[in-house]
């Protein structure tokens, strides 16, 4: 992409408004833009990342074994009726009537939906396991919308809807989920800690939270440190046994401030591992077993000829939260500093003087070459002060910055700059564009 011809509305100053530094810094990198009040408009700078990491989610999704669908953002009043949960839902469900006055709403979530769609098509245990999945805005009235897209009222949510013959099937498939999600968070340069949760208005048994640590988190965690430093499992057969990956993480201690008994806490984990810092809900998984397929007459029949109703759970990530998240994570004084994995461009090449014929062809090439090797660049190829470009460069935060000018030209040198460290180094141009292609 070149800078020129691109749309990247970035603001000098600090927008009074945000309270967050990841609020702030997605204003000022130009990634958003308030529509209404937790309502936003994606720029393009923002909307790459949003689909970098829906992809990354995506991904391990498919792994896990979970088949991707796309359902409806407008659900029909009748659905939820059947589940019982129109009523009880409350305010945060935005209501909606149509032209012929049937109630409908803007689903908050969609176990009414793929349970009507399940029932449909799925009449055996041999159809199963069964995880449908879908990647689609939500929207939920939020008493107070804020933090931007932390906490939005229209947001991007992963939902996953595991359908099971019994409960050890559900559990083997919630392990699935609670696994890819590790490795989910993981790819995306976080630290999540699985943490044992309420089930809240999806209702059910068995559920967990995973919360990655950052400053501003609205949680207070407290936790073994050990949870936080234990790698993800990576590559593992989701359908072999899972079982010791999770129970290696829920024998653990972790809770939030308002489960977190100190007493109880001091017992359990040894001084040295007690961790207590601020942590972001990313992602919440859930066992509910019969609550839905019940009441909607969703069953299966068993291998014993008896039909009873499926055994399921729900597996939610905030895609866009998860942006917001990323940043509080990873940042600094200048601004974003992103894991390459999402990274919205990989390279930065600056062109220092736009104009000079060296520094022309130079940029030129190097945009070329890193383009046919399959990166991603951002070419500022404008005419700003190299200071203006710089603190730009910074801000939006590509891992690397390919710094070319005349005056290092002439002494046959570029220069590389990696953002996360600051650190800076000069090559020749074929050195870099060697070193770029290959990162
Ligand atoms: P919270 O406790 O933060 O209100 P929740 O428990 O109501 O979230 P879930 O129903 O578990 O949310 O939704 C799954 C995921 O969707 C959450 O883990 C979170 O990452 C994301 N999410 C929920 N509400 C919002 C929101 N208002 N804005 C952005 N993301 C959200
Ligand atoms: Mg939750």
């Amino acid at each position: 992409m070149r800078l020129s011809r691109y749309f990247l509305p970035v603001m000098r100053d600090t927008p009074a408004e945000a309270q967050i530094v990841s609020h702030r810094l997605m204003l000022r990198a130009g990634m958003i833009r308030q529509q209404a009040a937790g309502i936003y408009v994606w720029l393009p700078l923002g909307l790459r990342v949003l689909k970098k990491i829906e992809q990354v989610v995506r991904e391990e999704q498919n792994r896990a074994g979970a088949v991707e669908i796309l359902m409806p953002t407008i659900q029909s009043a009748d659905l939820w009726r059947e589940s019982g949960r129109y009523e009880a839902y409350g305010a945060e469900m935005l209501r909606i009537q149509d032209r012929h006055e049937r109630a409908m709403l803007f689903g908050p979530t969609a176990e009414e939906v793929v349970t009507d769609v399940f029932r449909a098509f799925v009449k055996s245990y041999r159809d199963l396991p069964l995880n449908l999945y879908n990647i689609q805005w939500k929207f939920r009235d939020e008493v107070r919308p804020r933090f931007g897209v932390m906490r939005g009222r229209e947001f991007l949510m992963k939902d996953a809807y595991s359908f099971d013959l019994d409960e050890a099937g559900a559990r083997a498939a919630y392990n699935r989920m609670f696994v890819a999600y590790l490795n989910t968070f993981a790819r995306l340069g976080l630290k999540a800690i699985p943490m044992r949760a309420d089930t809240g208005p999806i209702g059910g048994d068995l559920s967990h939270e995973f919360i990655i640590l950052a400053e501003t988190g609205e949680s207070q965690v407290f936790c073994d440190r050990d949870l936080v430093d234990m790698a993800a499992p990576g590559d593992v057969d989701f359908y072999g046994d899972l079982q010791p990956i999770v129970d290696a993480r829920t024998t653990l201690y972790a809770a939030t401030d308002d489960m977190h008994d100190a007493a109880e806490f001091e017992k359990r984990v040894p001084e040295s591992r007690r961790l207590s810092a601020r942590g972001i809900e990313v992602g919440h998984i859930f066992y509910f077993g019969e609550k839905y397929s019940k009441p909607m007459k969703a069953n299966v029949m068993g291998p014993d000829g008896q039909e009873k109703p499926v055994h399921m759970g729900s597996y939610g990530i905030g895609v866009s939260r998860l942006v917001g998240g990323v940043i509080e994570a990873s940042h600094d004084e200048a601004g974003i500093i992103w894991p390459e994995s999402i990274a919205p461009f990989d390279i930065a090449v600056v062109n220092l003087k736009a104009g000079d014929a060296n520094a022309d062809a130079a940029a030129e090439q190097a945009y070329a070459a890193l383009t046919k090797a399959g990166r991603d660049p951002l070419l500022d190829d404008t005419d700003a002060r190299p200071g203006t470009k710089f603190s730009t460069m910074d801000l939006i935060g590509a891992p690397y910055q390919l710094i070319i000018g005349p005056k290092g030209l002439e002494k046959g040198v570029v220069e590389i700059k990696t953002r996360k460290t600051g650190a800076r180094e000069e090559l020749s141009l074929e050195a870099a564009l060697n070193r770029l292609s290959a990162a």
